[in-house]
């Protein structure tokens, strides 16, 4: 955990960053946040309209130039992730980072009611989806001199919890899949890859798991930026392989 992290201001500068889910929540600030940093953001997601509102905003902020991506990671065939590939390796000709943030909660409910097309809807999103999408973009990553791939886990990634169905299991799997591809790449000193639990966090999604609770308790997806900007940009260079948190833990 970084959250006492002091990034240098022009931390991304040159940097072309992949941020997935950036319409809203822990996306859409590590996108304004990236910018800010002075990296070229990509900004995919299903909403047009927000990923255009993020646009809107770091132009206003005098960023670099952001590009937008629309695409439903639930519906998107490995056509589309190559065709991506192909477009933004024109565009950019590499990557120096990629956050896959994009998720879905599905339900919190006990396994007996569980229904198989959610289960496969949320394994789809959080697991299948950014794998097929990384392995049409792993080549643009090798291009680069140094870069991040980031996978967002969460507690229930590393332990299990009752009626926490597909997401927790969509978790383990994400933590799985980083420790595979990253010892496959250990040689490869300008690539590393980790995960990242953002930790209980102000959004929309936490507040869909836990109506009850009160939001103003939780940090804001903006106090738990700085271990989002330290792994993502040169001062950590050399992690691989880690399984992150983005705030100390409880207690
Ligand atoms: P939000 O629900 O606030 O935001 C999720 C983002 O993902 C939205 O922009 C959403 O788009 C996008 N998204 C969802 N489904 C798809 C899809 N099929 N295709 C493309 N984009 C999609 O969630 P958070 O910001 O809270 O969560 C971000 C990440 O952090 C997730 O991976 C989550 O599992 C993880 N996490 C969050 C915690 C928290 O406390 N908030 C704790 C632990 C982990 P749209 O806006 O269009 O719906």
């Amino acid at each position: 955990c970084k959250i006492d992290y002091r990034p240098a201001p022009d931390l991304l500068k040159h940097r072309v960053i992949l941020v997935t889910g950036a319409g809203d929540g822990i996306g859409r600030c590590a996108a304004l946040s990236y910018a800010r940093a002075g990296a070229t953001v990509i900004l995919l997601g299903r909403t047009l309209e927000k990923l255009e509102r993020v646009y809107d905003e770091i132009e206003a902020a005098g960023g670099p130039q952001p590009a937008i991506f629309p695409m439903n990671i639930e519906g998107a065939t490995l056509d589309d992730f190559d065709d991506m590939a192909r477009r933004l390796n024109k565009e950019f000709g590499r990557l120096d980072g990629v956050l896959h943030n994009a998720g879905l909660l599905g339900e919190i409910m006990r396994f007996e009611e569980y229904e198989p097309e959610l289960w496969d809807q949320v394994m789809q999103v959080n697991v299948n989806g950014p794998i097929w999408m990384t392995q049409s973009l792993l080549p643009l990553l090798e291009h680069s001199e140094d870069a991040s791939l980031i996978f967002t886990s969460s507690s229930v990634g590393r332990r299990g919890r009752a009626q926490w169905g597909a997401y927790s299991v969509s978790k383990f799997a994400t933590e799985g899949f980083m420790e595979v591809l990253a010892d496959e790449f250990k040689e490869q000193v300008n690539l590393r890859i980790n995960t990242l639990n953002p930790g209980a966090t102000r959004t929309d999604m936490r507040a869909g798991a836990y109506p009850e609770e009160d939001p103003l308790t939780l940090r804001t997806p903006e106090q738990i930026m700085p271990t989002y900007l330290w792994l993502m940009g040169p001062d950590s260079r050399g992690v691989s392989g880690q399984k992150i948190d983005a705030q100390p833990p409880k207690g």
